[in-house]
């Protein structure tokens, strides 16, 4: 299998030149270093009809073209399956059944991370197990055995952050981000991961599954987030942030990827034309604030 890079939207709705500007890097990041750059569509929750393709189409306008098949997260549930079911076989996932208000309400464990899931159901007893068996489906629970890991990213070097008994499958029987993310990574050989930097808090638990299902762990690389002038990141009722509404005031998807290129310090032009000029360590470390440009 080629080493690869990937881009993995969740399909809830058009993307916005936040998430666009992050598929530009995640390509420039996998091409300069030879690998090949994939697509995964990250389906399994918050999917909305239609919105895959318009995706797929706005990537594709802004000149990201990919190098294998599209992967959708829900036709591949027999992989996270066997994944939990072979740290279930290593004793290392439990069922739990707490409802969010009770996990909320439950006095945090000593020395546990703020927002680590107590830890409640870990120590159940069998019988107690029964009983609240019959009354709510359960989630299953990765049992930890570390509170933290670290990870080394190509932006923010060194970081460690929280790792508690995460859910692996949800008590409506979807399978978790955090473990399928794992899965699919490993299974489609990407070993470069660039995303927005939200998502550096979750990596270190990623990292760890990783670790405890004999998988490697990618290098990764945690990119700015563009913002609005707020400074929060940015979100569709920020105004025309979509292709589509750009393309409605009179900005074309190409206009869109130069203003994308010039943020990152790159020449107008295509992205082929740009990638001898991308130089990983001089982006910019701040985030990107968008102003609708004018037609
Ligand atoms: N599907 C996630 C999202 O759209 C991204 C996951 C990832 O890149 O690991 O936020």
């Amino acid at each position: 299998m080629t080493p690869a890079g990937r881009f993995a939207p969740s399909p809830s709705g058009e993307l916005h030149v936040g998430n666009l500007r992050t598929a530009i890097l995640a390509w420039l990041f996998a091409k300069s270093s030879g690998r090949d750059f994939l697509l995964r569509v990250e389906d399994l929750d918050r999917a909305r009809s239609g919105a895959e393709a318009e995706q797929l189409r706005d990537l594709q306008a802004v000149g990201v073209r990919w190098d294998a098949a599209v992967v959708r997260q829900t036709e591949r549930g027999t992989l996270y399956a066997a994944a939990i079911e072979r740290l279930t076989a290593e004793g290392r996932t439990y069922e739990c059944f707490c409802t969010r208000r009770e996990i909320q309400e439950a006095p945090s464990a000593p020395h546990a991370p703020q927002g680590a899931y107590p830890g409640t159901c870990r120590r159940l007893s069998h019988a107690e197990r029964e009983i609240r068996r019959a009354t709510r489906p359960a989630s299953i629970r990765l049992r930890s055995d570390v509170s933290e890991w670290a990870v080394e990213d190509q932006l923010h070097g060194h970081y460690v952050g929280v790792v508690d008994d995460l859910v692996l499958r949800r008590n409506d029987g979807v399978t978790a981000y955090n473990l399928a993310v794992v899965v699919d990574d490993a299974a489609q050989g990407i070993d470069q991961v660039v995303r927005g930097d939200d998502l550096l808090p979750s990596t270190p638990r990623q990292a760890y599954l990783a670790t405890l299902l004999g998988l490697p762990a990618p290098e990764y690389a945690h990119v700015p987030l563009v913002v609005n002038h707020d400074g929060v990141r940015l979100a569709k009722r920020d105004g025309a942030v979509t292709l589509s509404d750009l393309a409605a005031v009179g900005i074309p998807a190409e206009r869109v990827r130069d203003l994308v290129l010039a943020s990152l310090r790159l020449p107008a032009g295509t992205l082929e034309e740009a990638l001898p000029r991308f130089r990983p360590q001089e982006l910019p470390g701040e985030p990107w604030v968008w102003k609708t440009p004018r037609a």
